[in-house]
């Protein structure tokens, strides 16, 4: 029987119906989130990130404002209109949209953020948080891929998860927030000698490598879940995922499509973290 499909289209309708009421109630109490986006340069994938998360604001309820820098903006000014969004109190949130011009240095952009606005949960001091298990803000991405795994009910604490990659804003984090929950961690790498004797071991199998289709059937455990964050585009136009989804359905219990699955629980978890922020400037929640 071909896996079921984790509906990431869905589920993100779902909990975006539960925040545009919490996010009414905050318009009631005087109070509405609010989300500054930045986006430096021309960058055509971050403009269409960018267009999306602001339409997801808006049907959310959720104030944006877009601040677009040219591509030769210096680093002074990135930093400058961060911390000029740092003291706005309508602006509950903020979020730079990466990659940076060259020119711009990402760490030092990513400092200046006020902790309590980091709704990408970038700041070293949120990464810091997800490592010793304190509330903070956690990258949007796994957060997600986290929501999917709760909504089907699969068990976590005690399982096998592979996670394969290793960048900050997925592969790390999605470990963390694994081990968080009792999961038996492995992280695979570019560097790992047999990648498929560690899949093949998963319960749980989160990919985010940016290589098409590069999980093939054999290197899946029956029945296992199967979690594709890839967002890659073939020459043909066609966007796949970092998992061969048509051979992996076959084996797998569960699997997210792409497009459809992890990509639009990534905006809605930036919303619930703008959301949340407001509440905590509302005073209806401590943390
Ligand atoms: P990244 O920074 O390029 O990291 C890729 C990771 O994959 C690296 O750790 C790399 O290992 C590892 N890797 C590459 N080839 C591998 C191989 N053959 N075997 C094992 N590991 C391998 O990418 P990222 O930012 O994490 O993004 C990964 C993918 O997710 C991309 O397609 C991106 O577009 C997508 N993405 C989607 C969303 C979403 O909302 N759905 C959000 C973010 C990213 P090394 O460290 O050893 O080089």
């Amino acid at each position: 029987m071909p896996a079921q499909i984790i509906d990431g289209l869905a589920l993100s309708a779902l909990l975006r119906g539960r925040l545009a009421q919490e996010v009414s109630a905050l318009v009631a109490a005087g109070c509405q989130p609010g989300l500054a986006v930045i986006l430096a340069g021309e960058n055509p994938a971050s403009k269409v990130y960018v267009r999306n998360k602001i339409k997801a604001c808006a049907e959310t309820g959720i104030h944006s404002e877009l601040y677009e820098l040219p591509a030769d903006a210096s680093e002074a000014q990135v930093l400058d209109r961060i911390r000029a969004l740092n003291a706005a109190p309508h602006v509950d949130g903020i979020l730079v949209q990466l990659p940076l011009p060259p020119q711009v240095d990402e760490g030092k952009v990513l400092e200046t953020l006020a902790v309590d606005k980091d709704v990408d949960g970038f700041h070293v001091q949120n990464v810091g948080s997800l490592v010793v298990g304190k509330p903070g803000f956690a990258p949007c991405t796994p957060a997600g891929c986290m929501a999917m795994l709760d909504h089907i009910g699969c068990p976590i604490e005690g399982r096998e998860a592979v996670v394969v990659g290793r960048s900050n804003i997925v592969g790390k984090p999605m470990a963390l927030m694994l081990l968080q929950r009792s999961a038996t961690v492995t992280i695979c790498t570019s560097r790992t000698a047999d990648l498929g004797f560690h899949t093949r071991r998963a319960d749980i199998l989160v990919v985010a490598t940016g290589k098409p289709r590069m999980i093939g059937a054999d290197m899946v455990k029956p029945g296992a879940v199967v979690i594709d964050v890839g967002i890659n585009r073939l020459p043909d136009g066609k966007l796949v995922g970092d998992v061969d989804f048509d051979a992996v359905r076959e084996r797998a219990g569960w699997i997210t499509p792409v497009p459809g699955g992890v990509g639009p629980m990534t905006i809605t978890m930036l919303l619930a973290n703008t959301v949340r922020s407001a509440q905590r400037r509302a005073g209806t929640v401590s943390a």
